[in-house]
């Protein structure tokens, strides 16, 4: 159909490849290029980074680079754009999303980037200009940056209603692609879902009904490692738009997992579940917390896939360690919440590749050891919560007289976490069962100390692997059966 995934990335490009002469240039790997102020590629610009740095060799190919097309593989999972919190609990925020892009690099600015946006969104794509909404810098003061009043006449100009032009500040509205680096005021489109009302108070604030589809981005300065701002030797434009999101919108949906990047896969994850099939929730509650876990085994099987596919696979530390939580979140989401039996993350790669194959052929080429890295390392973890779980059952047997020990030593549920990466809120579940309670003032101690030294646990820390402790509890109270199916038991069983 015309707005299938595959065409719409086509349109994007062929628009700027064929009506404004960019130049196509394959998106680069998720594992960023001799950049270690990155964990992982976010942004479509990374790879142009030493050309708006003026840094380029001058003899290489980039240095030819004026208008530039592309569509990048991202993962926002750690450094300064770190979505993982938001992932599965709204519709809107992937950990890997597809950005595309397009580039000026010292070519044209403002005025020529906001006109080819605007034409391609509401002349291509065919987006009603009363569903738009347009913003620009308002200015910083304390750092001595003007308001962008500049674009906003542009907007003006190409028709934008006045009430649809918004200011705002440095956090919305100045972009940096890390603690340093390139980074200007942009100016981003929004979309709102519902239409028929004046929607700009919703802009920026979260809301899934307003959502921010396209950055645009004027790369004036370098942030410096000593936080001041630097002019770069010439003004050039970067954009990103969304493609799930753009998604969303063209195919008439709210939500980006109702589009044709994520159906086929959701499809899937039912087959492998023994939940229902996904029905879109984002409310508190069961239905909700199972919607949600669809959403994130989803998400990560995905990301797993494109970053293995890109040579980073789980392990203990930079990009490999983020990787390796979302792994082991993805594992417990798809256990103990959707009931999928071992082996089920794994079965989902196909429909992965077959879904973005295609835009990424080395998918294609990885995609038996991308099986087996996602078997290999579920295997692993769920050995070390067995392995975790005999440990407490050895510590806390289910027969001893609680009233004398009320307190689990908290030693052991350090030893837990720290070289087994038992997930302590796993722990404190399991204990609240037999009437117990971790030692938590002791254990905050320990995990400080530990912190503070730098160290990584052997596995996945807490916060980033936090499967809410509510779901497993609402998943008991509202009748899912946790006898022989629980999670604790079904760890004993492997
Ligand atoms: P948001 O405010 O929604 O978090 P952002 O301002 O962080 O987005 P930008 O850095 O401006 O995003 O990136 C450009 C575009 O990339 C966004 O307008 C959006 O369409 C898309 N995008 C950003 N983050 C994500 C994500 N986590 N998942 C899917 N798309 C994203
Ligand atoms: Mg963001
Ligand atoms: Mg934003
Ligand atoms: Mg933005």
């Amino acid at each position: 159909t015309k707005f299938s995934s595959k065409n719409v990335r086509q349109t994007f490009i062929d628009f700027f490849e064929q009506k404004h002469q960019h130049l196509y240039v394959p998106s680069s790997p998720v594992r960023p290029r001799g950049d270690p102020s990155l964990l992982f590629v976010n942004a479509g610009m990374n790879q142009f980074k030493p050309i708006l740095l003026g840094a380029v060799d001058p003899r290489s190919e980039m240095a030819r680079y004026r208008r530039v097309v592309n569509s990048q593989k991202c993962v926002r999972a750690g450094g300064k754009h770190n979505d993982l919190d938001d992932v599965g609990r709204d519709i809107y925020h992937h950990t890997f999303f597809e950005m595309m892009g397009s580039w000026s690099f010292g070519d044209y600015f403002k005025e020529e980037a906001c006109a080819m946006a605007w034409s391609l969104l509401t002349e291509h794509y065919g987006m009603s200009p009363d569903r738009l909404y347009v913003s620009y810098f308002s200015g910083d003061a304390a750092s001595g940056l003007p308001a962008d009043e500049e674009t906003r006449h542009i907007w003006l100009d190409i028709g934008v209603q006045k009430d649809r032009i918004l200011p705002f500040g440095l956090q919305e509205n100045f972009w940096e692609m890390g603690d340093t680096g390139p980074c200007g005021p942009c100016s981003e489109i929004h979309y709102d879902h519902l239409g028929g009302r004046d929607a700009s108070p919703l802009v920026n604030t979260g809301s899934p009904e307003v959502v921010e589809l396209w950055n645009l981005v004027f790369m004036q300065y370098n942030r410096e490692a000593d936080g001041s701002l630097r002019p770069l030797p010439q003004q050039s434009v970067d954009t990103g738009l969304g493609l799930e999101r753009l998604l969303a919108v063209l195919q008439d949906k709210r939500s980006n997992y109702d589009t044709d990047l994520f159906s086929p896969l959701l499809d899937h994850i039912h087959q492998v579940s023994r939940c229902g099939p996904y029905g879109g929730r984002v409310a508190p509650g069961l239905e909700g917390r199972v919607d949600m876990a669809y959403r994130v085994v989803a998400d990560h099987v995905r990301t797993l896939a494109v970053c293995i596919a890109d040579g980073v696979s789980p392990g203990m530390s930079g990009p490999e360690l983020v990787l390796r939580r979302i792994l082991r979140r993805a594992v417990r989401f798809s256990t103990e919440v959707l009931q999928a039996p071992q082996g089920a993350l794994g079965s989902l790669v196909p429909t992965v590749v077959q879904v973005l194959g295609d835009a990424y052929p080395e998918l294609h080429r990885h995609q038996e050891q991308i099986v087996s890295i996602i078997d290999d390392n579920e295997d692993q973890f769920l050995s070390s919560l067995q392995q975790g779980v005999r440990i407490i059952n050895k510590t806390a047997p289910l027969s001893s007289n609680h009233n004398s020990q009320p307190l689990f030593p908290a030693p052991v549920a350090w030893s837990l976490h720290r070289n087994l990466g038992f997930p302590l809120d796993l722990l404190q579940l399991i204990l609240e069962e037999r009437g117990l309670q971790v030692d938590q003032v002791l254990l905050d101690q320990l995990l400080a100390r530990n912190h503070k030294r730098g160290s990584e646990p052997a596995v996945a820390s807490e916060s980033e692997t936090h499967l809410d402790v509510h779901t497993l509890a609402s998943l008991k109270q509202q009748g899912i059966k946790h006898t022989d199916q629980s999670p604790k038991y079904q760890y004993n069983l492997h």
